[in-house]
């Protein structure tokens, strides 16, 4: 009788648990969602094999990590990533679409659409706004400074 032995690579799932995907974090709605993602750790090993099983792993060649959710697979640091806060995500959402011309009182109404309350709308554009208001006077409508043209009647705004 002889006997077969030899190595061969194997993948383990070692553990899973819950993790800020970099990929499914910047798909997700900017306002209103705010959910982690499963991952699964996978340990790729060289097996020892007896008869072409394996019996033990003696060399570990690496880890990653691997979303359940968009399969996108990473570097174990992946599992320190921490994204924006909402905080953070709706200062930013706010700036841009206040810079783009969208009227302040449209921009809270926009945002009310997506799950804020009144409360927290108008503290997020006040937040960013301040006091530093132009006004259409064809539309009686609010912007903020620097933008030039009304997107409403295209009218040229004096700041
Ligand atoms: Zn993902
Ligand atoms: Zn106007």
């Amino acid at each position: 009788m002889f006997i077969i032995f030899g190595t061969r690579g194997r993948e383990v799932h070692e553990k899973s648990g819950q993790f800020n995907c970099p990929k499914c974090c910047s798909q997700q709605n900017t306002v209103t969602d705010e959910k982690q993602q499963q991952y699964t750790q996978i340990k790729v090993a060289k097996y020892f094999t007896l008869f072409f099983i394996p019996i033990f792993s003696y060399e570990t060649l690496g880890r990653y990590i691997k979303c359940d959710h968009c399969h996108s697979e990473y570097n174990e640091k992946v599992l320190e990533y921490v994204p924006p806060t909402f905080a953070e995500q709706l200062a930013s959402y706010v700036e841009q679409e206040l810079k783009t011309g969208t009227p302040i009182s449209m921009l809270i109404n926009k945002l009310k659409a997506q799950g804020l309350d009144q409360d927290q709308s108008t503290k997020a554009v006040d937040y960013i706004v301040a006091n530093n208001i132009v006004t259409c006077h064809q539309c009686n409508m609010d912007f903020l400074k620097g933008v030039e043209k009304c997107s409403l009647c295209g009218q040229r705004i004096s700041q």
